[in-house]
């Protein structure tokens, strides 16, 4: 019979691999609690609407990308409701302030995520149909002062900080301002008239943009195109004086930090709801992501909630590619050996194999960790997968279990001693 295999673009995460992705996590909690950030959790799906409206019709995501369904309810009030597992968790985050009034305590809300996303892509390395972000947010109504440059700086100082942490060698952060949504209209406006004689040039997707969304045609890759894109206006000279100022004191904090960053005319990003500040970080070639060398993006969204229908909230947040962080800690770790066990537990009999369970349960109670052997099997078998997991063995023959008097063995020193009961769970875990 044909065997079940996990859909394409999905795939299993195994240990040890899990192990990372726990540390991974774990730091990134640390990081952001030391930020006042706290854990929010949104559904995986949420009503389609919510990202037509949020990410934008005209993105990708919206398109081409997502998951959507009609739902089927029981009742009459959700039949034919159109559903979407989230492509992104920044909307499902606005609603969900919105939802619950969180702009009424007047502070300023920090939330962070760690989740799956969906998305249709093409999948290759780097890129799948469901992947794992960890992300962040920082919204609050005007007065909090969730619109200062500050907010830009501190969130970028942090992302710096969680990478350095976890030891990421090489990233780069590109920067931008896109600008106010009046800045973007005027530069749209200048784009569309720049691409109207050329465009016919162009590949067929920045043929469309060039019409519907001109500032998703500096995103394009196509390497056709590269030269026209190159050439046209730039939407630095497009900013508002308010914009600019801004974007200064984004850069004077950052320069004040001492948190290196490049200026990158053409990082608009793939989403509709960015304002002002734009920044993605990427690792060098060589760190185990092929193409896909963006490991995190994000920006400020000054408008999202108020297109949602909520009040007024300026906010800024960024989504890191956990799937794509963990693939460049890998390859940057390559000589690195996963951790062994402290011990394996080795009964030389059948007889023993309850003697050493127990003792495995009061080494393991005393915080070691520790694989037992089985007695049923030929020696020779336990000693190799001792050797394979664990940094020492422990025989539990009928003598030792009888004097209390236990054979250690050392697999890196090739050294054997004898430990008395009491003083084993002291003497394994050094
Ligand atoms: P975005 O939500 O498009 O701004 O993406 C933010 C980050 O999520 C990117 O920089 C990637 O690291 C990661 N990402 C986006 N799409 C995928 C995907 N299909 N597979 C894996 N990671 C992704």
């Amino acid at each position: 019979m044909a065997t079940i295999k996990a859909v394409r673009g999905t795939r299993d995460l195994l240990p040890p691999d899990t192990t990372l992705w726990n540390h991974v996590e774990a730091t990134a909690r640390a990081v952001f609690a030391r930020y006042g950030f706290g854990e929010i959790r949104t559904p995986l799906f949420e009503a389609t609407e919510l990202f037509a409206r949020g990410v934008g019709e005209e993105t990708d995501i919206v398109s081409k990308e997502m998951y959507t369904w009609e739902d089927r309810g029981r009742a009459e009030s959700d039949k034919g409701q159109s559903l979407t597992l989230r492509p992104e968790n920044t909307a499902g985050v606005v609603r969900a302030y919105i939802e619950h009034g969180m702009a009424d305590s007047g502070m300023l809300e920090k939330l962070f995520y760690i989740g799956p996303q969906f998305r249709r892509e093409r999948p290759q390395r780097g890129r799948y149909r469901q992947f794992w972000q960890i992300g962040a947010e920082v919204l609050g109504p005007p007065w909090s002062g969730s619109d200062s440059a500050l907010r830009d700086a501190e969130v970028l100082e942090m992302l710096a900080t969680l990478l350095d942490e976890l030891g990421v060698k090489g990233w780069r952060l590109a920067l931008n301002s896109v600008g106010s949504a009046e800045d973007r209209t005027r530069y749209s406006a200048a784009l569309r008239e720049a691409l109207a004689p050329v465009k016919h040039l162009m590949c067929e997707d920045n043929q469309r943009r060039a019409e519907t969304n001109p500032l998703r045609v500096l995103d394009s890759k196509e390497p056709g195109d590269q030269e026209i894109i190159n050439g046209l206006p730039k939407i630095a000279d497009f900013l508002g004086d308010d914009s600019r100022a801004h974007f200064d004191q984004v850069k004077a904090a950052l320069d004040a930090c001492g948190v290196p960053y490049v200026i990158d005319p053409r990082l608009v990003r793939g989403l509709d709801y960015y304002t002002r500040t734009t920044f993605e970080f990427t690792v060098p070639d060589g760190s185990g992501l092929g193409t896909q060398n963006a490991l995190l993006g994000g920006g400020r969204y000054d408008g999202l909630s108020e297109m949602l229908g909520g009040p007024k909230a300026p906010g800024i947040g960024f989504a890191i590619g956990e799937d794509r962080l963990i693939l460049t800690l890998q390859a940057q770790a390559a000589e690195k050996q996963p951790a062994k066990l402290d011990a394996f537990v080795a009964p030389m009999g059948a007889a023993q194999n309850p003697a050493a369970l127990k003792l495995a349960r009061e080494l393991r109670r005393a915080g070691l960790t520790i694989e037992v052997g089985d007695g049923n099997f030929r020696l020779k078998k336990s000693f190799e997968a001792a050797d394979k997991l664990a940094r020492k063995m422990v025989i539990v023959g009928e003598d030792e279990v009888n004097s209390g008097l236990f054979t250690v063995k050392n697999f890196a020193a090739g050294e054997q001693e004898k430990i008395p009961r009491e003083d084993l769970a002291t003497a394994l875990s050094s």
